[in-house]
């Protein structure tokens, strides 16, 4: 007991060690408070430690010994965000891990213009009365998709929901057994079915689903036909889906509002860059969907949103359900849709919306991006890497086509000198250690960088990475190579 009391004296006092320098500056980051909070804690598992007897005297004052550092790393992993811009290159653009759709520098300036001043977000200039915050995207909607109406939600899920709860709520929506899928953990189509309120009457099967099995469907507790876009897999083989054009000819006879659920936000063909199996809003609207819903933060390359386009009475149907006020978009979103939308309305998407843009990338430019940032890292002075240049088979994501790949080219780095350590595993499924922390090096850098490790190398995919980006990727490679040396 007497050591304890001993040990106890021995631990500094909160003040003195926040009158330390080297915490000094941590304050100014982290902010009083928050630092005061973690020195107290450090504090506390020290004396209970030595509570418990688990500190030994050596122990102990190495601890002590270590407190002002070991508490100013603390405190700076804590004072920085965790929301961070990365170089992406895994070669998968709409990537739902890294923030899907880069903003394009047009909606990035409408945001700041309108986000930092008071704006016309609900005011009508010309009545000087209360204006409407959907009139702006029914504007730039309106002149995209002629004679049609639209409503902008939180996300394409949100924007599901609310055509189901507002249409069918308390009544069945009809959906093809191959078309019940999962899109990214959270959103599974029953689920969502269930949410708004709607019961799931299902047809077909999973492989087949004819015009006649919807027919039968069809009674008076219909509320609608849905029709999911299956996005992330395909059926293949012995199969039949109806198609939007017949689904709507049938919905049309039965009164029935068909909604289709196109996901993707694709605008334009993609067909001259080897994807060609992702279908268009367009094309659906014409094809007589009554509603298609899609995301706009995957292939139309804007803010994450969910937009709703179709027939006029339809939509002041979803206007008018409670659930819109609770889903509603806010300015910012807005901001960066128009601007976005613009971009396809001058003809400009593929060169200045970033997924398109990166999409559309001729494959000779790739390589010769991969070959200089090769040259550069050979160049370095003291970076002992090793470098490769290899074609590569990039992804859309997002869900979106998964079946098919876009023309790439891969920077593949590894560690230089030696094999990995004996006994250790250099299968492409674990890579050896010496590799692994080339990966580790470049991906808690800054900017981190993330790539992918397969056959014994590290890949760099260019053609998820901006043209722009080339410089601080080699700068973060050279740093990366010469931690390891
Ligand atoms: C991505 C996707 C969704 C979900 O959209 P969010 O905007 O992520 O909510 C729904 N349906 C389909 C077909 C999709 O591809």
């Amino acid at each position: 007991m007497r050591g304890q009391r001993e040990a106890w004296r021995r631990l500094p006092q909160v003040d003195r060690l926040l009158r330390e320098p080297r915490l000094r500056g941590a304050a100014a980051r982290l902010g009083a408070a928050p630092l005061r909070c973690l020195v107290r804690q450090a504090l506390e598992s020290l004396r209970q430690a030595i509570r418990q007897g688990r500190l030994g005297e050596k122990d102990l004052q190495r601890q002590i010994a270590a407190l002002p550092e070991d508490l100013a790393r603390e405190a700076d992993g804590r004072a920085r965000s965790t929301l961070r811009p990365v170089i992406n290159a895994t070669g998968v653009l709409v990537h739902t891990n890294l923030g899907r759709a880069p903003l394009s520098a047009a909606a990035i300036d409408r945001v700041r213009q309108v986000a930092a001043s008071y704006n016309t977000l609900e005011y009508d200039l010309d009545g000087r009365r209360r204006g409407s915050r959907s009139s702006h995207l029914e504007r730039i909607l309106g002149l995209l998709f002629p004679g049609t109406a639209c409503h902008v939600v939180n996300n394409n899920a949100a924007a599901l929901t609310l055509a189901l709860h507002a249409l069918a709520s308390g009544r069945e929506a009809i959906v093809s057994r191959g078309e019940l899928v999962e899109i990214g953990g959270s959103f599974r189509v029953p689920e969502i079915l269930a949410a708004s309120g709607t019961t799931l009457r299902e047809v077909g099967t999973t492989n087949r689903t004819r015009l006649a099995d919807y027919e039968r469907a069809i009674g008076r507790n219909t509320g609608v036909v849905l029709k999911v876009h299956p996005s992330n897999y395909r059926v293949i083989g012995f199969t039949a889906e109806v198609q939007v054009r017949d689904l709507a000819a049938l919905a049309r006879r039965r009164r029935i509002p068909l909604v289709v659920d196109q996901g993707s936000g694709l605008l334009l063909s993609l067909a001259q860059f080897g994807i060609s199996e992702e279908p268009i809003v367009g094309d659906f609207l014409r094809q007589g969907a009554g509603l298609v819903t899609f995301s706009g933060d995957k292939l139309l390359g804007g803010p994450q949103a969910g937009i709703i386009v179709g027939r006029r009475p339809l939509v002041q149907r979803l206007r008018r359900d409670p659930l819109s006020r609770a889903l509603r978009v806010d300015k910012m979103t807005i901001a960066a849709l128009e601007a976005t939308l613009e971009s396809f309305l001058r003809g400009a998407a593929f060169d200045e919306i970033p997924i398109l843009r990166l999409l559309s990338r001729p494959a000779a430019d790739l390589r010769r991006r991969a070959e200089a940032l090769a040259r550069g890292v050979c160049e370095a002075p003291g970076v002992r890497l090793e470098v490769a240049v290899e074609k590569g088979a990039a992804r859309v994501g997002g869900g979106a086509a998964p079946a098919e790949t876009l023309a790439s080219w891969c920077l593949g780095l590894r560690p230089l000198g030696g094999s990995e350590p004996k006994g250790t595993a250099t299968s492409s499924a674990s890579a050896g250690p010496r590799l692994t922390g080339l990966e580790r090096a470049l991906r808690l850098g800054e900017p981190p960088v993330i790539g992918r490790l397969g056959r014994d190398w590290l890949w760099l995919d260019l053609r998820s990475v901006h043209e722009g980006e080339d410089a601080a990727l080699l700068e973060a490679i050279r740093r990366a190579g010469g931690v390891l040396a």
